[in-house]
């Protein structure tokens, strides 16, 4: 508090009515002063290779922003270890001197626990002529190794394996008929028998790309895991994250209503639900349209844009092709438009009931508002009359 008795008051930085100016000369304490880190884990690496990828998992993951992923390279999510990223698209280093960490890994060099992290579907087959896919780097006998070797050689011993977006969980569009590089994901690649240093089979976060925030909360479950803080984190039959991937995105819908009352868009940059414009909502498992693409913002139909089921295993052919009207929409359109059509219907005449104080009954409404005065139909009268007898029973019971 301010001492008023001298001519210049004084103030403590740790009073929270002091000014601004003074909090914050405040010293703050480091993370570790501050008790952030509380597991037994104090860093650990993450290592993230890549195969058939456009690098749209690694916009997707540094777009995220819970947590997001400076805080925890900086180690200030409290919990958590600090996380050391070995990635080759933004390391410092190059060369000898960034494949040296993955050498260091396979040896059992470092000082703390990895993660592995593959963005990107698996070639399979060696169509690459006198070239080679993805080369990372030389061994120290001079022969070029790849990322698919790295992962061969670094998945036994790692904490866990995740595959981020559709291509590393299942093989996404590298893998569209034709496949002409073999293309396949992680948990194909490593079969179905891997198991991580921990016991944890491949863990995957698909979708095309992914939603940063999927990623990152997985990756802090699955650490406080790690740090002895919490449960492994509940994972489907396909290793995907349940509280993110066990509804489908028709469920979350903001356009839900619309679909449940029948209404349905007939052009692009309406309203209502897209399922006749092509929409997959109502079978695919996401999350995008609770919680956005980047910080609560965006989401295919949050947006105005149909699914196309970029999450799913059978992502692309078998939702292709896009934006055409799904098989089963005719059936369950047409049981909405028909049984939804009376829902809405009969909410309509109750929400006319309701927009009328008992004052106004029988009387013009009182609202200068009111371009032309409407007042409820006989049948409409006899439908409140019949509806608020039902509810008085039921309010009697
Ligand atoms: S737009 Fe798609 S997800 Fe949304 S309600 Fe319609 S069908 Fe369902
Ligand atoms: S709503 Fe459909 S297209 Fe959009 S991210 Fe989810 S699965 Fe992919």
């Amino acid at each position: 508090m301010a001492d008023t008795a001298g001519s210049r008051p004084s103030y403590d930085p740790q009073d929270p009515f002091a000014p601004t100016a003074v909090r914050s000369m405040l010293q703050i304490p480091s993370p570790a002063e501050a008790g952030l880190r509380m597991g037994p884990i104090e860093k650990i690496y993450l290592i993230w290779l890549a195969g058939g990828s456009c690098d749209g998992c690694t916009v997707a993951v540094v777009a995220a922003t819970q947590p997001p992923v400076e805080k925890l390279i900086a180690g200030l999510v409290p919990g958590l270890p600090r996380v050391e990223l070995i990635h080759p698209g933004v390391a410092l280093e190059a060369g000898a001197a960034f494949t040296e960490n993955l050498a260091m890994a396979e040896r059992g060099e470092l000082d703390a626990p990895y993660l592995i992290v593959w963005e990107g579907s698996v070639f399979e087959n060696d169509s690459s002529g006198e070239g080679a896919f993805y080369r990372l780097g030389q061994d120290r006998d001079g022969r070029t190794t790849s990322s698919t070797e790295w992962l061969s050689r670094l998945a036994p011993n790692a904490a866990a394996v995740v595959a981020i977006g559709s291509c590393a969980a299942w093989g996404g569009i590298p893998a569209a008929q034709g496949n002409v590089t073999g293309s396949i994901g992680v948990m194909d690649f490593l079969e179905r028998d891997y198991r991580s240093a921990l016991g944890v089979p491949v863990v995957n976060i698909p979708g095309c790309s992914p939603v940063g925030d999927n990623f990152m909360e997985t990756a802090a479950g699955v650490l406080l895991f790690l740090q002895g803080m919490g449960p492994l984190p509940e994972f489907d039959e396909l290793g995907r994250p349940v509280w993110i991937f066990g509804e489908t995105v028709h469920r979350r819908c903001p356009r839900g209503g619309y679909y449940e009352e029948g209404i349905f868009a007939e052009a692009y940059g309406e309203k209502e639900c897209l399922v006749e414009l092509g929409c997959w909502g109502p079978v695919v498992q996401c999350n995008i349209s609770e919680r956005g693409m980047v910080n609560g913002i965006g989401g295919c139909m949050n947006i105005g844009g149909i699914c196309i089921g970029c999450t799913m295993p059978g992502f692309p052919d078998k939702f292709a092709p896009f934006y055409a009207v799904p098989p089963g929409t005719l059936v369950s359109a047409t049981t909405s438009r028909v049984f939804g059509g009376f829902t809405r219907r009969m909410r309509e005449v109750t929400q006319q009931d309701k927009n009328i104080t008992g004052r106004w009954e029988g009387k013009d409404k009182p609202s200068g508002w009111a371009r032309f005065q409407s007042r409820p139909t006989k049948s409409a009268k006899l439908v409140h009359k019949l509806y608020r007898a039902y509810q008085n029973t039921k309010i009697g019971n």
